[in-house]
C-alpha cells in the first residue's frame, strides 16, 4: 500500500548506511573545510552499528525500529550529528511506538517531533548552517503534501526536493552553531556537512520505498 511498514524502514537504514558509505569522503570533505574532517566516518560507523542492531531484532512495529536505530547513533557516534541524529529518531520513534506502518501524515507527525528534538538540543534556527537548515523545509514539504491527500511516495519526493534547496542554500550561510561557527565568516562559501547527511538520509528513505 506504499505505507513505511517494519520490512520498509529497516530496508531505510540499509539504504541509510549504503549512501553514506558511497558519500563517506565526500561527506568527510565537506566537514574538512569547515569543520574536523569526520562527519562521513562518524555517519558510516553510526549507520553501520544501527544496520547490525537492527537486522539481528524482530520488530512487531516500526517505533521499535527507529528506537534501536536512536540509541546506536546516540552510543556510537561521537560528535554533534550522533546525539542530534540519535535524538532525531529517538523523538520520531515516540510517536511510531506500537503502530505497524506509517502513512504521509503520521510519517509527517513523527518527522516533526524529531525536528523539535535536533532544534531543542541544538538550539540552531534556521540560516545558522546546520542539518536544521535542510530537515525544517523537509518536514514543511511533508506536512503540506499530507494536508493535500498526497501519497507516502508523492510527500518524501516533494521532502527530497526541498531538503536538497536547503542543503544547497546552505552555503552562502555564516555558521552559527557547531564547529563550523569558529570559522564565522570564513565559513560562508561551503556546503554544511550535516544539511548534506540528512539530504541523504531522506534519499535513501524515499529509495527504500521505491523497492
Ligand atoms: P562534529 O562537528 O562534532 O565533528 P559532525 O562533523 O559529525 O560533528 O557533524 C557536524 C554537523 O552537525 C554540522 O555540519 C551541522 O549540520 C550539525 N550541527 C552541529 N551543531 C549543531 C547544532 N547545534 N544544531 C544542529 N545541527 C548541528
Ligand atoms: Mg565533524
Ligand atoms: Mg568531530
Amino acid at each position: 500500500n506504499g505505507n513505511l511498514d517494519v520490512t520498509k524502514a529497516i530496508e531505510t537504514i540499509r539504504r541509510i548506511k549504503d549512501i553514506v558509505d558511497i558519500n563517506k569522503e565526500y561527506l568527510t570533505e565537506l566537514d574538512s573545510a569547515i569543520g574536523d574532517a569526520d562527519h562521513g566516518i562518524n555517519m558510516s560507523r553510526g549507520f553501520a552499528k544501527a544496520l547490525e542492531k537492527v537486522k539481528s531484532n524482530e520488530y512487531n512495529d516500526i517505533g521499535s525500529v527507529f528506537k534501536d536505530v536512536a540509541m546506536t547513533l546516540m552510543s556510537t557516534v561521537g560528535g554533534a550529528a550522533g546525539p542530534l541524529y540519535g535524538t532525531f529518531f529517538m523523538k520520531a520513534s515516540m510517536k511510531l511506538a506500537g503502530q505497524k506502518e506509517a502513512d504521509l501524515p503520521l510519517l509527517a507527525q513523527a518527522f516533526r517531533e524529531g525536528l523539535q528534538g535536533v532544534v531543542s538540543l541544538g538550539k540552531a534556527q534556521l540560516a545558522d548552517k546546520t542539518m536544521v537548515d535542510a530537515l525544517t523545509p523537509a518536514v514543511e514539504a511533508l506536512e503540506s503534501a499530507a494536508k493535500d491527500g498526497l501519497s507516502l511516495k508523492q510527500g518524501l519526493e516533494k521532502a527530497l526536493a526541498m531538503a536538497e534547496k536547503g542543503m544547497k542554500d546552505t552555503i552562502p550561510m555564516v555558521a552559527r552553531k557547531g564547529r563550523a561557527s569558529y570559522l564565522g565568516e570564513r565559513s560562508a562559501g561551503h556546503q554544511d556537512p550535516g544539511a548534506t547527511s540528512s539530504y541523504l538520509i531522506l534519499k535513501a528513505l524515499c529509495d527504500a520505498l521505491e523497492g
